[in-house]
């Protein structure tokens, strides 16, 4: 343990005085990709270091506003969710992976008989890899949009005093401002990773997990080009130097993990064993794609007593260390997308969780 710090530290360290010195070269993580698909270790450090704390409060305090009334699956304030997640995904520059050419994809909520209630959305934004053979595999880097709307309306909202909102603002608020976060800062870089990445935010989760299971059966691109599925939900409370990656015993994925932690003590955010034993694998968007075979990670920092109550509201998020948490998470996506052998799953994790098709 302390031996590996110490050596990530060596490495930090000397990335420092090489990016002191112009020398970006010498930042690289031998231990990743291929020289030629690495990108930039400055570049990749600027675009990390454009995830803030001031990015994130202001993202979230939009999203998990009393105004949005819990974002209820389906609801007008969902729509107004998924629009504003659209228009974000539109202005970096990404290309819409959702129906029809644009950016939502909906899916049909029926009755027993047959009918259809609702359509609710997912927003869907792809970024073209840059390698001439990887582009064709893709992740997928997603959070859900929804939350469990207000008190009596029918997804238990639990009231606090007078105030009827659940604001879903670590759930998911805070992975749903991630997602748009990554976008914006994997947009930004002067070369693109070597995978497409797709960032999808999905409806429904609160209701079973329904824009995920919709887009595993429909994704913009065949499923079996997806590789890994990073999600992310509840990231801005509880710990605040370290971040819970549910999934990182499950396959080759949680070797990135480590890697990051180690390459990366300069974030201040440790990315942790799941102590709850997978319990929580199954309870939210991973598990869509996990079941199926895609090898998922879960970046999950535990539940508290606030949550699907009027209490997970904005004020008691933790900015600062969410944002070093969505930097983390970038950093690992970086490795994955630009790793060149495919993620594999761990023999046992696989029997566990992967259902078996039947023929
Ligand atoms: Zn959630």
């Amino acid at each position: 343990m302390i031996a590996s710090s110490v050596r990530g530290l060596g490495r930090a360290a000397r990335c420092v005085a090489a990016v002191a010195a112009g020398l970006t070269v010498a930042c690289a993580d031998p231990s990743t990709a291929p020289a030629s698909l690495q990108i930039d270790a400055l570049a990749l450090r600027q675009s990390a270091e454009s995830i803030t704390a001031a990015e994130f409060a202001r993202l979230v305090g939009i999203i998990a506003d009393d105004s949005m009334r819990g974002r209820a699956t389906p609801s007008p304030e969902l729509e107004l969710t998924a629009a504003f997640a659209a228009e974000s995904f539109r202005s970096v520059g990404l290309v819409a992976g959702g129906d029809a050419g644009g950016f939502i994809q909906r899916y049909p909520v029926t009755t027993p008989q047959g009918v259809v209630t609702s359509t609710p959305p997912n927003t869907i934004g792809i970024l073209e890899g840059s390698d001439a053979t990887l582009r064709a595999e893709y992740i997928i880097i997603s959070a859900h949009m929804d939350a469990v709307g207000v008190t009596g309306g029918g997804q238990n909202c639990a009231a606090s005093g007078a105030d009827s909102t659940c604001n879903g603002a670590n759930d998911n608020g805070s992975g749903t401002v991630g997602v748009l976060q990554l976008a914006r800062a994997f947009a930004a870089l002067p070369r693109r990773p070597a995978r497409t990445i797709i960032f999808a935010l999905f409806s429904g989760e609160e209701r079973g997990l329904w824009g995920s299971a919709y887009f595993a059966k429909s994704p913009s691109r065949p499923l079996s080009q997806a590789v890994a599925v990073l999600n992310i939900d509840m990231i801005g409370r509880n710990a605040t130097d370290s971040l819970v990656v549910v999934g990182k015993t499950y396959s080759t994925l949680g070797q990135a993990a480590d890697r990051m932690t180690l390459a990366h003590p300069e974030v201040g955010m440790r990315l942790v064993n799941d102590p709850w034993n997978g319990t929580y694998f199954t309870r939210s968007d991973q598990y869509s794609f996990a079941k199926l075979g895609v090898p998922s990670l879960f970046f999950f920092n535990g539940p508290h007593g606030d949550v699907h109550t009027a209490r997970d509201a904005v004020a008691l998020l933790n900015a600062d260390a969410a944002a070093r948490a969505v930097r983390m998470i970038f950093y690992v996506a970086n490795d994955v997308a630009g790793t060149a052998k495919r993620p594999t799953w761990d023999p046992a994790a696989r029997a566990r969780w992967v259902v078996p098709v039947v023929r």
